[in-house]
């Protein structure tokens, strides 16, 4: 195992304390509020004007709404843990048990609502025969009679790989793409399994079979039979609440500080205390605001933005990670749709669609029917009031399965009257120009990280390289894996382990 060596031996020298954290994410902001607690001086530097990354927000028609993540994954409680540091608890809800559809080539149908990435535990569930038919269920049930070291060898699998071994074509095209779709906006030939369904294969050798893996991991989380929870007010309060807490503890927070290049600085070297174990140079990070340049001096530096730019910043002093930078993730956007809709009150797709790959007609990978799904939301814009988000935009599809988001596309706003035909295809009723309150468009481009095939055993690789420099951390979706629940946890435990090494020394 490899052994963290960092500069914390200075603790003579003024900066010895001092943590500068890169990225104002989730990551980030966990990052300092643990460095916080444990008495380091924090200061956390973010390239966009407002916080939380993913986690954002933003006002349509008078209604503030989550303008990135949503939910968070309760198959473990690391965020609901979070939230109730952060006095949140009592805000922590469940999405409507209606559950979602799923959009295939012949129509809709119910999603099964025991599965994980689609993947189901029941194949008795009325919903999963509708799916499959007898033919398909009959093929996914051989899961349960095959070794246990189908799809669990050491060899790194795809999504699809996994799922087409153990339970057949039929599960795998009418489940697990639209859900993969919808979720990592990928395709489930290229995903890492390990990164987008963390121990499901080691459940599949603990429990005999996929579908009994599912079921462990679904009744395993903080709030059994709900893959995901919420909180009342949008996701983007956690981050609220994170950055008020911040401050009032004293980190210094500078939003809208783009930082350009990190180096270490000889010059502020503190002198050696013993001959043979010189301190490393502190950390200095330069970054631009606006017309301002400015730089910034710490021994301890937590890098939290995405993949392709925390290597970008960290080359020069880490050449041995410039192989391991990770592709740019899809570029996706989000379409919200505000409506007066009173037909819409009926929910007629539950808390809405996946739209299966290949669907002629309709654009949208996924559509949110949000009001339906968060009852605090509904309660918030009243009966007749609709919140509808659409995304658009998936990894490694054919061109022709893909919206046309380039310059050639006249304008963005395009994007509105798509989003309206599909949400009339995808929900049954006619939603038009004449009923909409108000829309926008988010763009979140590179923003999900693209965890290819054998992405997990690079990401070890690169948290080898980062514990073996002093005073260095690395965290965020591109180590941990997409989604709330990996990044937290992820974040937690590569500070944790940080601080409990400098304890050590
Ligand atoms: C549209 C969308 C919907 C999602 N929905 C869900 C969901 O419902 N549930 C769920 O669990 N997860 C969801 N996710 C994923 C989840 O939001 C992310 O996994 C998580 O928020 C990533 O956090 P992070 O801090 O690692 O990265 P980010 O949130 O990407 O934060 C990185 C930060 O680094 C900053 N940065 C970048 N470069 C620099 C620089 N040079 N200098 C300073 N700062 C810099 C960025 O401005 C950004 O704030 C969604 C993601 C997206 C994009």
């Amino acid at each position: 195992m490899e052994h963290r060596k960092h500069a914390a031996k200075q603790h003579s020298h003024p900066l010895a304390q001092r943590a500068v954290v890169v990225g104002g994410g989730v990551s980030g902001l966990l990052a300092a509020k643990d460095l916080q607690a444990a008495g380091f001086q924090v200061v956390v530097y973010d390239a966009a004007s407002s916080w939380g990354g993913c986690v954002s927000h933003h006002e349509v028609a008078g209604v503030v709404l989550d303008g990135g993540a949503e939910s968070f994954a309760t198959r473990t409680t690391a965020v609901a843990d979070l939230a109730e540091e952060l006095g949140l608890a009592a805000k922590i809800v469940t999405p409507n048990p209606a559950g979602a559809w799923v959009w295939l080539p012949d129509g809709p149908v119910p999603l099964p609502r025991t599965g994980i990435l689609g993947i189901p535990a029941d194949l008795n569930a009325p919903e999963v025969r509708a799916a499959l038919g007898a033919s398909g269920v009959l093929r996914a049930a051989l899961d349960a009679k095959m070794p246990a070291t189908i799809g669990t060898t050491e060899a790194v699998s795809s999504v699809a790989e996994l799922v087409r071994a153990r339970m057949g074509k039929r599960v795998l095209e009418r489940l697990v793409a639209p859900v993969v779709g919808g979720v990592h906006s990928a395709d489930p030939e290229l995903l890492d399994v390990d990164m987008v369904a963390p121990g499901l294969r080691a459940g599949i050798r603990e429990h005999g079979s996929l579908a009994a893996a599912v079921a462990a991991q679904r009744a395993g989380g903080s709030k059994p039979g709900s893959a995901v929870g919420g909180l009342m007010g949008g996701m983007y309060t956690l981050v609220t609440a994170l950055v008020e807490q911040l401050l009032a503890a004293g980190v210094q927070m500078h939003a809208g500080h783009r930082v350009k290049a990190i180096y270490r600085d000889p010059a502020e070297a503190a002198a050696p205390t013993e001959p043979l174990s010189a301190p490393a140079a502190p950390w200095k990070v330069d970054w631009g605001h606006g017309t301002e340049q400015g730089s910034d001096t710490a021994s301890l530096l937590v890098v939290a933005t995405d993949g392709p730019t925390a290597v970008k910043l960290l080359g020069t002093e880490l050449p041995q990670l410039v192989p391991f930078a990770p592709a740019p993730g899809p570029d996706i956007r989000l379409v919200t749709l505000v409506v007066d809709v009173p037909e819409l009150d009926s929910a007629p797709r539950g808390t809405g669609v996946l739209v299966a790959p290949g669907v002629k007609g309709v654009k949208a990978k996924a559509l949110t029917h949000a009001t339906s799904k968060w009852g605090w939301l509904a309660d918030s814009t009243g009966p007749g009031t609709h919140v509808l988000r659409l995304s658009y935009g998936r990894a490694g599809v054919k061109r022709s399965d893909a919206v046309r988001l380039t310059a050639a596309t006249p304008t963005e706003e395009d994007l509105v009257p798509t989003a309206l035909a599909d949400a009339s295809t995808l929900l049954g009723i006619e939603v038009t120009e004449a009923d909409l309150l108000g829309a926008d468009i988010v763009r979140w481009k590179g923003a999900l990280p693209f965890a290819a095939v054998g992405h997990q055993a690079k990401m070890a690789q690169v948290q080898a390289l980062a514990a073996a420099v002093p005073g260095l951390a690395l965290t965020g979706g591109w180590l941990s894996g997409n989604g709330l629940a990996a990044v937290v946890a992820g974040t937690r435990r590569t500070i944790g382990t940080l601080i409990q090494d400098m304890a050590k020394e």
